[in-house]
């Protein structure tokens, strides 16, 4: 997998503190929409650096974005409203 580098400026989520972080296998995640409980697993861009991913709530199929809180332990989950915005 390629790493993201700290100039890399494609990713305006960059957030270096993912960096060396010693990632779950999964994080509890809470739907926004529904609040649907599930583990969810760090996407790519997570795993390199930038602090976002996606999923779909297997409860309520919502598809959404999805960020490690700051905390570290869970993730957060929001409706993705624009479709044209992938990570
Ligand atoms: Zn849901």
């Amino acid at each position: 997998m390629t790493k993201a580098a700290a100039s890399d400026d494609r990713f305006p989520g960059f957030h270096e503190s993912l960096i060396g972080t010693d990632f779950k296998e999964t994080y509890g995640c809470k739907c926004s929409e529904c609040g649907y409980e599930f583990a969810a697993k760090p996407s790519l861009l997570m795993l390199s650096g930038v602090n976002k991913g996606s999923g779909s709530c297997i409860e309520c199929k919502t598809l959404l974005r999805l960020s490690i809180d700051d905390s570290g332990e869970y993730m957060n989950s929001a409706r993705w409203e624009a479709p044209n915005d992938r990570p």
